[in-house]
């Protein structure tokens, strides 16, 4: 995740187009930036059952969503200027329907880019035609893998799916669609120090980027046979490898993005944006509207998103999401536990939606706080980020 300055309130760059527009005006009296993407679980199934799965999904998942519900939000979502959407699991690939679902969202004039995010697994001959019949810049393929070796990412996500999700990449580049594909890893204990070796087979394999997201510990992510969240040593180790290997450097500018060598490159500069929701929508399997998909907390969200207007459901969210951009703001002021730290100035606590998980630290740090403190050079407070297994 890369850190980026948002528009604030006042700036002139907050004001939602379509002044006019009841919900949009009601957006900007609550200081809410419209929605711009939206993350859609059209499924709680999935075929594996991976260790540190967030929304803890399974062969046994929630049921997927009806298409005419999905296709109904995606209306909704474009009328109201979004502009993104990120069709997302579960997996996918177990719909039947899921092909009618990609068209429905590749017919939508205003929606400028789908992301489609897959554990590849499924992904045979025909679903890589398919998905490569529309422009790699409208639709991009997110394939996941937890590591370099092998036994890194079987270990972590099913015996076979390191074959399986190469297998699938392959059939991209065969047909030289290569680029189409961004590799999605998500930062454990056990595949952090691969993260070197996995951008340069990456860069190998003609794929366009690697993206990395610690550990949520949540869902199956937070019990005992989940890998853990790298270790505050794993990210000094991976932070002075960047320092020192010059072609670690170039190829991470290249085709990289990991939150620990982002806070690093910035580190010195301080963070004066604050989460203005609701600008990146999600909604779950179950039909729970949330104001970010880090802010996936029982008490901000929505329910019953499929059984009535998206409008309506954003309206009803919104006054209580403005009270949590309003506590984000403040936050910017208020060190509370924090105090102390180095990073402060930067880091300002975290993002807001891992902060607040619950179980997730000490209150007022987010539950990454250890691993910050390697890349401020704090020592570790005992906070998430120190508990990683071998
Ligand atoms: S992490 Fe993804 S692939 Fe793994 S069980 Fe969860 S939804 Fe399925
Ligand atoms: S690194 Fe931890 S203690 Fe320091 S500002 Fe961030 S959350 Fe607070």
């Amino acid at each position: 995740m890369r850190e980026r300055n948002r528009p604030l309130p006042g700036s002139g760059e907050f004001e939602p187009a379509g002044g006019n527009d009841p919900l949009l005006g009601r957006l900007r009296e609550l200081e809410l930036l419209p929605p711009k993407t939206l993350k859609l679980m059209v499924t709680g199934r999935c075929n594996l059952s991976c260790r540190h799965c967030w929304p803890a999904c399974g062969p046994n998942g929630p049921a997927d969503v009806p298409l005419a519900d999905l296709q109904r939000v995606l209306e909704a979502f474009v009328a109201v200027g979004g502009e993104a959407v990120c069709l997302t699991g579960g997996e996918p690939l177990v719909r039947e329907d899921w092909r009618l679902l990609v068209s429905a969202a590749g017919a939508l004039p205003g929606l400028r880019h789908v992301e489609f995010q897959s554990n590849g697994v499924l992904l045979d001959e025909p679903a890589v035609e398919f998905l490569c019949g529309y422009a790699p810049s409208r639709l991009e393929v997110q394939l996941s893998l937890d590591g370099a070796r092998e036994e890194t990412n079987d270990r972590i996500r099913g015996l076979g799916t390191f074959r399986t999700t190469l297998a699938a990449l392959e059939r991209f580049r065969a047909r030289g669609e290569g680029r189409r594909v961004v590799l999605a890893m998500t930062e454990t204990g056990w595949n952090f120090r691969e993260i070197p070796e996995l951008l340069r087979l990456a860069e190998e394999w003609g794929v366009r980027a690697v993206q990395t997201g610690t550990l949520v510990a949540r869902g199956r992510g937070s019990g005992a046979a989940a890998p853990g969240p790298p270790t505050p040593e794993q990210v000094t180790w991976l932070l002075e490898r960047w320092e020192h290997d010059p072609e670690f450097r170039a190829r991470y500018e290249r085709l990289g993005s990991v939150a620990a060598i982002e806070w690093a490159k910035w580190r010195d500069r301080p963070r004066s944006h604050y989460c203005t929701f609701i600008e990146n929508l999600f909604v779950d399997a179950a039909g729970n509207l949330y104001p970010c998909t880090m802010y996936d907390h029982p008490e901000a969200a929505v329910p019953g998103v499929f059984s009535r207007p998206l409008g309506e459901a954003i309206l009803e969210g919104a006054p209580f999401w403005s009270r949590l951009r309003e506590q984000s703001r403040l936050r910017l002021e208020t060190p509370g536990p924090c105090a102390e730290c180095a990073g402060w100035r930067h880091c300002r606590g975290g993002c807001f939606g891992r902060r607040a998980a619950p179980g997730s630290g000490e209150p007022g740090r987010e539950d990454r706080c250890g691993i910050r403190r390697a890349v401020y050079g704090q020592p570790a407070s005992g906070t998430a980020g120190s508990g990683a297994n071998p």
